[in-house]
């Protein structure tokens, strides 16, 4: 049985001492009220890290998480954080490949996988972000737009490895702009990433593997988006900066 995770995406947003309080919100919040096994992972500034780590100690239904790393192990590239920085603040998973960081900063899906290599070599969990462009949809090539993410992001991975990730569609469109993916919409994506994996691993893989929905999710949109057969959860930007919103949406799978 997959397990389900609801993860947020805090940005580029929150002061330190900001992103401590909203962080002891949402523990506080999620112990008292969620009553289900699903995973929260809060992922956010590097600056967050460690403190955000120290404080989910003791809540093992709650994990942290880095929005980016870099493709190399270690050296010389001023400014950057590796893989094995974040690993040693205590977070557990890193997002990859999300499309800010697609559109901002031209990462490539070749650049995404060497990411995701180094995430894990690393012992961290990626969460792999893919989605199409409203161009993309509105001509109908969607699904040939993620067949070739997923070609060069993760399915050059093996079995093993791939078997470690988490994969997120976020369509561009839905992001940040209140225009979410209808719940069958949503769906037909999710089914198609499964069918693909099944088709470049096996069924097991393709049962096995979580796959979130991300892109203007709240708390009255996510009861129908969670409650489709391929979506194992989200992946939450906006209403993750608030503490009664994102537990709320959390709260769904109780
Ligand atoms: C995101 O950026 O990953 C995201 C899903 O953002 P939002 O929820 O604000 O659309």
């Amino acid at each position: 049985m997959r397990g389900k995770i609801i993860a947020a995406n805090w940005k580029m947003n929150m002061k330190y001492p900001a992103g401590l309080a909203l962080f002891s919100d949402m523990i506080d919040m999620i112990h008292t009220e969620v009553t289900g096994p699903q995973q929260t992972v809060v992922c956010c500034p590097f600056i967050h890290l460690h403190a955000l780590a120290q404080l989910a100690i003791g809540h093992p239904t709650i994990s942290v998480g880095a929005e980016n790393c870099h493709e190399a192990e270690s050296g010389a590239f001023t400014g950057e954080i590796s893989a094995g920085m974040i690993r040693s603040t205590g977070a557990d998973y890193v997002i990859l490949g999300h499309s800010e960081r697609r559109k901002y900063n031209g990462e490539t899906s070749a650049l995404v996988c060497k990411k995701t290599e180094i995430a894990l070599k690393n012992t961290l969990n990626p969460i792999v972000c893919i989605g199409e462009t409203k161009e993309e949809r509105a001509a109908n090539r969607q699904f040939e737009c993620l067949k070739r993410q997923l070609d060069d992001s993760a399915f050059p991975l093996d079995s093993n490895q791939f078997s470690k990730l988490v994969i997120a569609y976020e369509p561009i469109w839905a992001i940040g702009t209140s225009q979410t993916a209808s719940a069958a919409q949503a769906q037909d994506i999710h089914r198609f990433i499964r069918q693909e994996i099944a088709i470049r691993y096996d069924q097991e893989m393709a049962d096995n593997t979580l796959l979130l929905y991300g892109g203007s999710c709240k708390p009255d949109n996510a009861v129908e988006l969670f409650s489709q057969p391929d979506i194992d959860g989200g992946l939450i930007g906006g209403a993750s900066l608030n503490a009664r919103e994102f537990v709320d949406i959390v709260k769904v799978y109780n």
